[in-house]
């Protein structure tokens, strides 16, 4: 991801994710950020790498520091939480390596789920039925005691351990932060989802763009594009002097 993603670009992709469910609005985002890859190539990344790029281009976009609010859960006390794209980068995985698991006489080759996976899932309503299809998507073969083996047909302890180990795989698909409560002194962990954070700031981004276009095009009579395709610093000064 080299090149700047320009303001018109950015909105077009604000545009066309509005109406998509999560799983598709990352890939719309990620395709921003990879103009030359094919939605297929971006499809069949493992989540964690889906969500490293993502975040590659939030510091792209926005910069390298992240907050939200969350509430304690021991005290009920809302929290301020900052912290860093460094903080939730997990390091450098190798996503395609084939994984094994063998177990009580079952051995399996296993691979990483990726978007297509996900957007599969999308028939099932309970946790259990999507974990359970996700476990048989990513069931590359299983044997049990030397005979071909199906993966719906598999022992819950042996799912369980085949999830774990794909989750160990592909840490970046799963991160947690670290909290801890100024006032009770509680500490625990919370996920973050690049996915609907990244989404949430680039939709306050987008009306914040719009409302921009609207002051200055009411005022100037100048295009969407041209105003669009103005720095931010430009456009800031025009806003400051019509005291907007
Ligand atoms: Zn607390």
């Amino acid at each position: 991801m080299s090149t700047r993603i320009s303001a018109a670009k950015l909105l077009q992709v604000w545009e066309r994710g509005q109406l998509q469910a999560p799983v598709e609005k990352a890939l719309t985002l990620l395709a921003a950020a990879h103009p030359d890859a094919t939605r297929e190539t971006l499809a069949a990344l493992s989540i964690g790498e889906r969500d490293g790029g993502l975040l590659s281009l939030r510091e792209q976009l926005f910069g390298t520091e992240l907050s939200s609010l969350t509430d304690c859960p021991a005290c009920g006390e809302q929290l301020e939480l900052n912290f860093n794209v460094a903080d939730i980068r997990v390091g450098p995985t190798a996503p395609h390596v084939p994984l094994y698991l063998s177990h009580s006489g079952y051995e399996l080759e296993l691979r990483l789920p990726n978007s297509v996976d996900l957007l599969q899932l999308t028939n099932y309503s309970t946790v259990g039925e999507m974990r359970a299809r996700l476990f048989e998507q990513c069931v590359v073969r299983a044997v049990h005691h030397g005979a071909v083996e199906q993966a719906n047909e598999m022992p819950a302890e042996i799912v369980d351990l085949a999830i774990e180990r794909i989750g160990e795989a592909d840490p970046q698909a799963d991160v947690e932060v670290d909290l801890n409560c100024p006032e009770c002194r509680h500490v625990w962990q919370t996920g973050f989802d690049i996915v609907s954070y990244l989404w949430s700031e680039l939709h306050s981004w987008a009306w914040q763009m719009l409302r921009e276009v609207h002051v200055l095009a009411s005022n100037y009579g100048w295009g969407e594009s041209e105003i669009l395709s103005m720095t931010p610093q430009r456009r800031r000064g025009y806003l400051e002097i019509l005291g907007a």
